[in-house]
């Protein structure tokens, strides 16, 4: 009290602008997340490992700028998978309210399919371009490589899965073939000009008649951004405030398009982990984030070092995965997440008794309080799951697959989407080949005649009523092709009711074509629910050849309809996500590491951080397994393959690992 014996009551200065924040964002990310979503215009790069709250900071900033005032539409968020961008939309609407929904985001893909077709025009793309799968365009490259001459004969020349291949590294990393050829095929060196020829001419095939494969997407997406300047001018202002999560998985082409689209303003927060990067194969480049201050001249950069998702073993155990690394990596996270579980090592007499294991502890789990969304089971490749699937069916347990097997390019899905195509773009030479050669009676010479006539000669699908054909055993089976083109065709149509028309145009074709076709046709009734949800067939189209629906299509649904479900998902795809408990599955060398991975050592490293990637989804409880397995078979002769295959090396080379995990034997009840 002071001495007067008068009580002082302070007034506080009027608060500072009182803005009233639905968020209370400094209570919610601590210092160096709060500076990355509060930062001002200009580039930010969040370089940190994983669980530091990289992606909470995109989303944190998705709602501060709206609560700014910046409308939602001035927003992008790329990413590079599919899955990685769903989380990020999903956490970001989550977040605030409805604005949040109108930011604009995706992957770098999708986000290419919708500025093509609206402003490919300038670069002499209509809006009706069709996108090619990988299958579709090695028919192209075989079909022009055969009219070449470069065909069976040569039998040294690449295959036509192997000339993509040559094409995509080439598109993806911008080296020139010689380049890509002398890395990774020297056996092709001397016909670096043979191969540029069919290259050229693929493209000029591609573009005479509409199409798009993915890289084509991205390489026409930066012709759209880098060449016209006023285009670029207007597209990049349409994105004041751009946001890339999974930046170390960005390639040069990825990293060409960010630089041109923000070049208007400058705004750029970028977030990444050097230590997650699992696509080079597909040209990822970790230097896009090393070189992030060069692009984008005065960028800030911040460091996270605390892990919120993973309790302190297993943070304990996955920073010694990085150990491991041959670069000296200088993060060392920590996490104050107590919880006493160490991660649960085991080996499993065989796949089927890892399989069990799962199963049952699974249920055990979900009897003790955890869901089974809360749950996920990884592994390196689609079919290294097939025997959990079975046993997850016979014990009723519903779960759905992300990655590996894609339903989606199964022959008879390839089959109505086809038909759906020649109803889109009647110029898609392949998908009217496909559809014609399901006819019964036509043949390749044929099919080939009535593609010149549709397609070259631009007579559209009246070429399948030409009086010439009349004499045709198959002429009224084309009257009846041309009839469904024209009815799925009309002008009102939506997608769901060409889907339709489709169906029933196909489905005595697919009874003749498979003897299963009674599952099959299933499988298409469960994408025409799908197509119900747009208005358009375009559209359709678009979303199924970029975000394959397979996961929702396969789920094996262990009986009643529960909304609940068991995540399978190849490691690749859970990139991003998180769950209270994982299990990772056999952790068996030719397995994890991958066979085919095995000859090289900087495959070996990003193996490495497939498996590092995989442990750190977890936030409780992590299950490891080490199956006795026998080697992939096709792999039997491989030098590479050491004599001791066995469990992965990665667990082999843990540091102490008796002591940061728990071992468990597995017992069988008499
Ligand atoms: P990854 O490298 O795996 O993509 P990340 O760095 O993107 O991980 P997030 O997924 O954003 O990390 O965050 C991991 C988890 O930690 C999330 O559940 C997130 O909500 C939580 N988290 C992050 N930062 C904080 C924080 N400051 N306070 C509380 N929880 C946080
Ligand atoms: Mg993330």
């Amino acid at each position: 009290m002071p001495e007067s014996g008068k009580k002082t009551y302070k007034l506080h200065a009027p608060a500072a602008a009182a803005r009233h924040f639905a968020i209370d964002y400094a209570a919610e990310l601590n210092p160096q997340q709060l500076e990355a979503v509060q930062a001002g215009e200009g580039a930010t790069l969040v370089i940190a490992g994983a669980g530091t709250g990289k992606t909470r900071v995109l989303t944190y900033r998705v709602a501060w700028l709206i609560e700014n005032g910046v409308p939602p539409e001035e927003i992008l968020l790329l990413t590079f998978s599919r899955k990685a961008a769903q989380e990020m939309m999903r956490r970001a609407a989550g977040l605030l309210d409805d604005r949040c929904q109108r930011v604009q985001g995706g992957t770098f893909h999708g986000y290419a399919n919708r500025m093509l077709r609206r402003y490919g025009n300038v670069l002499g793309i209509g809006p009706n371009f069709t996108i090619l799968d990988r299958g579709d365009l090695e028919d192209a490259i075989q079909f022009v490589r055969n009219k070449l001459g470069f065909g069976e004969a040569e039998k040294r020349f690449p295959k036509k899965g192997t000339l993509a291949a040559i094409f995509s590294r080439s598109v993806n990393t911008g080296l020139p073939y010689r380049k890509v050829l002398d890395e990774e095929y020297p056996q092709y060196l001397e016909l670096e000009e043979e191969i540029q020829k069919v290259a050229e001419a693929v493209a000029e095939y591609k573009k005479a008649r509409g199409l798009l494969d993915y890289d084509d997407l991205l390489l026409r997406l930066r012709d759209l951004v880098t060449r016209d300047e006023k285009t670029a001018d207007f597209i990049g202002r349409g994105h004041r405030y751009l946001m890339v999560d999974e930046m170390q998985d960005t390639n040069r082409l990825q990293m060409d398009i960010l630089r041109a689209l923000a070049r208007p303003h400058g705004n750029i927060l970028a977030v990444g982990d050097d230590f997650q990067s699992i696509y080079s194969f597909r040209g990822a480049e970790i230097r896009n984030m090393m070189d992030f201050s060069d692009a984008f001249p005065g960028a800030r950069v911040v460091k996270v070092e605390e892990n919120y998702r993973s309790s302190r073993p297993i943070l304990d155990f996955t920073n010694r995965i990085i150990e491991s690394a041959p670069e000296k990596y200088e993060k060392k996270l920590f996490s104050s997440i107590e919880h006493a579980q160490k991660p649960v090592l085991l080996s499993p007499a065989s796949e089927m008794h890892q399989s069990a294991f799962v199963c049952q502890r699974v249920l055990e789990l979900r009897e003790e309080g955890v869901p089974l969304e809360r749950m996920a089971v990884l592994f390196r490749t689609g079919f290294h799951s097939n025997d959990l699937e079975l046993a997850l069916t016979r014990a009723r347990i519903p779960f759905r697959k992300f990655g590996g097997f894609k339903f989606i390019e199964t022959s008879h899905v390839k089959d109505v989407f086809a038909h759906l195509r020649i109803v889109v773009n009647p110029f898609d030479a392949i998908s009217w080949n496909r559809v014609l050669l399901l006819i019964q009676g036509v043949g390749p010479a044929a099919a080939n005649r009535l593609v010149e006539a549709i397609v070259e000669k631009r007579q559209g699908a009246a070429a399948l009523r030409d009086a010439s054909l009349a004499k045709k055993k198959y002429a009224g089976d084309l009257r009846a092709l041309a009839d469904f083109t024209e009815k799925a065709g009309g002008e009102h149509r939506s997608a769901s009711e060409a889907m339709e028309a489709a169906l029933k145009y196909a489905e005595p074709i697919l009874k003749e074509h498979y003897d299963d076709w009674r599952k099959r046709r299933d499988d298409l009734q469960s994408l025409a629910v799908v197509s119900e949800r747009y208005e358009k067939l375009g559209d359709f189209l678009a979303d199924m050849t970029l975000d394959p629906p397979g996961e929702d299509l396969v789920e094996e649904d262990g009986g009643d309809k529960e909304d609940e479900f068991l995540t399978l998902s190849t490691i690749h795809s859970a990139k991003g996500l998180e769950w209270q408990t994982v299990f990772v599955l056999s952790l068996v060398e030719g397995y994890l590491p991958s066979a085919q991975s095995l000859g090289s050592d900087k495959q070996i490293d990003e193996e490495r951080r497939l498996f590092y990637v995989a442990a750190t989804r977890a936030e409780r409880n992590l299950y490891l397994l080490a199956p006795h397995l026998d080697p992939p078979a096709r792999f039997w002769g491989n030098p590479d393959f050491q004599a001791g295959h066995g469990p992965s090396r990665f667990l082999r080379e843990i540091r102490e690992v008796e002591d940061c995990t728990e071992i468990w034997n597995l017992e069988e009840d008499p």
